[in-house]
């Protein structure tokens, strides 16, 4: 028997490598993560600016007691530049984003001042640098914008476009290879025979997939038969970064995904000390990290989430390879065998000033609509008992 922590520090050992990198558009790098630090190559903004529609001036020009009125020698639109100084006395009419002019240092907005011909009367705070965006207030030329291993967000993307670039380097997403095992498993929309049940863990895992930013190649159902299952398997470990299985190893006598690794990967089996999803097997088949989860829907589920998603993150080159949890008060009691970590499917709601949960109901390893119904894990680790009603429990929303 082997703890969760242990299992997933092991399994992170072994993703020594992470997945080669790809130039993108920006336009196609929502999600993707960014393999680089990327540095300013200029301040933002490059030039000192106002922040509103106004007028702009020298602040020692004008003082609140003896509010002068200035002569106004230019419009500016956002977009020029006055070229040469400003004299004293005078002031430009200049747009929000408009570089300010030299000379200037101050901004009275429209709304504020009194305009008489060609002259201006200022009004309002005057103190020097009112209504300026400074250079370089966003970002200063060389600092670090965006950190490599981000997941690349709208306003990661948006940072990348006002520096001015149009592509970025990001890892590639990993492949993800995905196969059921299993005579009893039968295609949806296809008609199932009598014993059959239909697939469901190909497609929660490829939906797993798919929000981890990996690429899902779905190899289907196997049967299990000791060549086509080895044959399948070799075939997905050429065309993929990952190979997931579920269902077959366990101890049944059909459990044969166990016997056919054994013979052609590197394949560790493990019980771990967690429920549901007790049984693991993890290693690689050729250049692929392989992971063969348990056949139970919320079984397949969790371990996907615990040892397989981390093992993502870390191929994709992410910082954050773990989940933040929370904590929240039982709102009911819970029974949990010490030595073993538990995942219950919780409802987390925000009740009288705090997060409160509760369970799903039933919490049995094949029981999929408690992944619907529930809207977080409620994450009872090994040494932990049974929870009384108010104490305290972490969660994980989903
Ligand atoms: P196994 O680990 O192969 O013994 O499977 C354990 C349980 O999970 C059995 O009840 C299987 O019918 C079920 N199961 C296995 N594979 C799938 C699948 N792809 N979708 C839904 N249930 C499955
Ligand atoms: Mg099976």
């Amino acid at each position: 028997m082997i703890s969760v922590r242990d299992g997933q520090n092991h399994i992170l050992v072994q993703v020594e490598r992470p997945v080669p990198p790809e130039l993108v558009a920006i336009t196609e790098a929502l999600g993707r993560v960014l393999v680089d630090d990327v540095r300013a190559p200029f301040d933002v903004p490059p030039t000192d600016n106002s922040a509103v529609d106004g007028y702009a001036f020298a602040s020692s020009d004008v003082s609140a007691a003896a509010a002068r009125p200035l002569r106004v020698v230019a419009d500016l639109p956002a977009g020029s530049v006055f070229e040469g100084a400003l004299e004293a006395g005078r002031t430009i009419r200049i747009m929000t984003g408009a570089p300010m002019p030299a000379g200037a240092d101050t901004v009275c907005p429209q709304e504020l001042a009194v305009r008489s011909g060609d002259d201006v009367t200022v009004s309002g705070d005057l103190a020097k640098g009112t209504n300026v965006r400074t250079r370089g207030e966003d970002v200063r030329a060389g600092s670090v914008v965006v950190e490599a291993g981000s997941v690349l967000r709208p306003q990661e993307i948006g940072v990348l476009a006002s520096l001015g670039q149009r592509q970025v380097v990001v890892s590639r997403r990993p492949r993800v290879a995905l196969l059921s095992t299993g005579d009893e498993v039968a295609e949806p929309g296809r008609p199932r025979a009598a014993g059959q049940i239909y697939d469901s863990n190909r497609f929660t895992l490829r939906g797993l997939v798919s929000q981890c930013g990996a690429e899902p190649i779905d190899l289907g159902i196997v049967a299990d038969v000791r060549d086509v299952l080895r044959a399948r398997l070799l075939e997905a470990a050429g065309v993929a970064d990952v190979v997931i299985t579920s269902g077959g190893v366990s101890v049944g006598v059909y459990d044969l995904v166990k016997d056919v690794l054994g013979e052609i990967g590197g394949i560790d089996f493990w019980q771990v000390a967690m429920q549901p999803g007790r049984p693991l097997a993890v290693g690689r088949i050729g250049g692929a990290h392989f992971f063969g989860l348990p056949g139970n829907p919320v079984a397949s589920m969790l371990t996907f989430m615990l040892f397989v998603r981390p093992a993502l993150y870390k191929l994709a080159g992410r910082r954050r390879i773990f989940p933040e949890t929370w904590q929240a008060r039982a709102a009911e009691p819970m029974r949990k065998k010490a030595g073993r970590c538990e995942f219950k499917r919780g409802i987390l709601a925000f009740r009288d000033g705090v997060w409160e949960v509760r369970t799903t109901g039933p919490q049995g390893s094949g029981i999929l609509s408690s992944m619907v119904a529930g809207n977080c894990l409620i994450v009872l680790d090994e040494e932990r008992g049974d929870v009384a009603a108010g104490e305290r429990v972490l969660v994980e929303p989903f």
